[in-house]
């Protein structure tokens, strides 16, 4: 098959043979690029419109217990600044998020153990009691289904857990030997049964990555099926174990998206900080690749700096909430519209509940 095949079938079926999935990615150019792009935003187009949804990602808390060897909030980092906020000044960011029309808060952290479960459950229950119509995602790691079912029961409803790499063996080669892609994938599969929109996604670039490794990605994602797919390039933390290690370009990432667009026609797809972060108009390529989903950063500013995932991270700029308008307007920009709605998965939304 040549390109233009590959991009044909995969356009008609959401599918290819991993051969010929290998053979997309690898033998991509610009004309390639441009192919499958207008095909992902035909897709887009059926299933979404114009539509782009806002999450406000309040990340609550920089301690973690896990160590894994990408981030910059490892429990080894010695360096990192940590913080976590109270369930008031988390309340105060959810409400200013809502007051500048955002309809789906996402709480995201390290794996910090300093919050019980029930405190947990009880800030998910606070924000849907006091903004019903706003949906509750969390992003707080590895648990056990019975704390996902306790945060759920409380109101949550998504999570995302990305699962980083659906290859044990370059599993192991980014984290400790305490934490295995076994365990991951029952978090994913467990979260799924209880009810949650789930998203799951990789890093692209990563070290030690190879190509047939982020094929295996797509068709792990084919197997599980998340409602959402948050990825975006790796970039190295300067106190950590891979700061030598290159980071990734936004092109690969891109192209990714399209390709993810086309697997994926309803997915929800962020184009992500990281991308906005390693180039500056990484957002609206993201979008227009295929892309329907931004989040812009609500934490408290005095803390922002402080949740150093990786180098260099944007947490000042337009990608704040504050700076709504001007996303809305970079949106406007390139024939997307900013819409103040909760954004569910299709088919999975409040009604849907269990
Ligand atoms: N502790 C939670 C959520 C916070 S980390 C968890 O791990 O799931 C959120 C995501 O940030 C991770 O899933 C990882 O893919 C991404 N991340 C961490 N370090 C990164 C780096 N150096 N470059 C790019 N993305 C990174
Ligand atoms: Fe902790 Fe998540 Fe960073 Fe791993 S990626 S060290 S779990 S914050």
């Amino acid at each position: 098959m040549n390109q233009k095949e590959r991009i044909e079938q995969l356009f008609e079926t959401g599918i290819l043979p991993r051969k010929e999935m290998r053979a997309l990615i690898e033998e991509r150019d610009e004309e390639s690029s441009e192919e499958l792009f207008a095909k992902a935003r035909i897709r887009k187009k059926e299933n979404f419109g114009k539509d782009i949804y806002l999450r406000g990602l309040i990340e609550f808390s920089s301690y973690c217990r896990n160590d894994c060897f990408y981030c910059g909030l490892r429990r080894s980092n010695t360096k990192a600044q940590r913080y976590h906020l109270s369930k008031e000044d988390i309340l105060t960011c959810a409400r200013q998020g809502y007051a500048l029309g955002f309809r789906t808060i996402v709480l995201q952290s390290g794996e910090d153990l300093s919050y019980s479960d029930e405190e947990i459950a009880d800030i998910v229950r606070s924000i849907k009691k006091e903004m019903p119509e706003t949906a509750v995602t969390l992003s707080i790691g590895e648990k056990t289904y019975e704390q996902y079912l306790l945060y759920y029961k409380a109101g949550a409803d998504r999570y995302l857990l990305r699962h980083e790499t659906a290859d044990p063996v370059h599993y192991a080669k980014l984290h400790p030997s305490d934490l295995s892609f076994e365990n991951r994938k029952r978090c994913l599969y467990d979260l799924k049964k209880i009810g949650y929109q789930v998203g799951a996604g990789m890093m692209v670039e990563a070290p030690f990555q190879t190509l047939d490794n982020l094929v295996e990605d797509l068709f792990f994602l084919k197997e599980l099926q998340p409602h959402m797919i948050g990825m975006g390039p790796f970039i190295a933390h300067k106190d950590t174990p891979f700061k030598d290690m290159p980071s990734g370009g936004s092109e690969l990432t891109i192209f990714l998206l399209g390709i993810l667009r086309l697997m994926f026609p309803k997915v929800l797809l962020p184009a992500t900080t990281a991308l906005g972060t390693i180039d500056p108009y990484g957002r609206e390529k993201g979008i227009m690749a295929g892309a329907n989903v931004i989040m812009p950063n609500l934490s408290p500013k005095s803390v922002r700096g402080k949740y150093m995932l990786y180098d260099g991270k944007i947490s000042t700029g337009e990608e704040a909430a504050e700076s709504i308008e001007k996303i809305r307007k970079r949106m406007e920009a390139i024939g997307c519209h900013v819409k103040n709605v909760r954004g569910d998965a299709p088919g999975m939304g409040p009604e849907n509940r269990q």
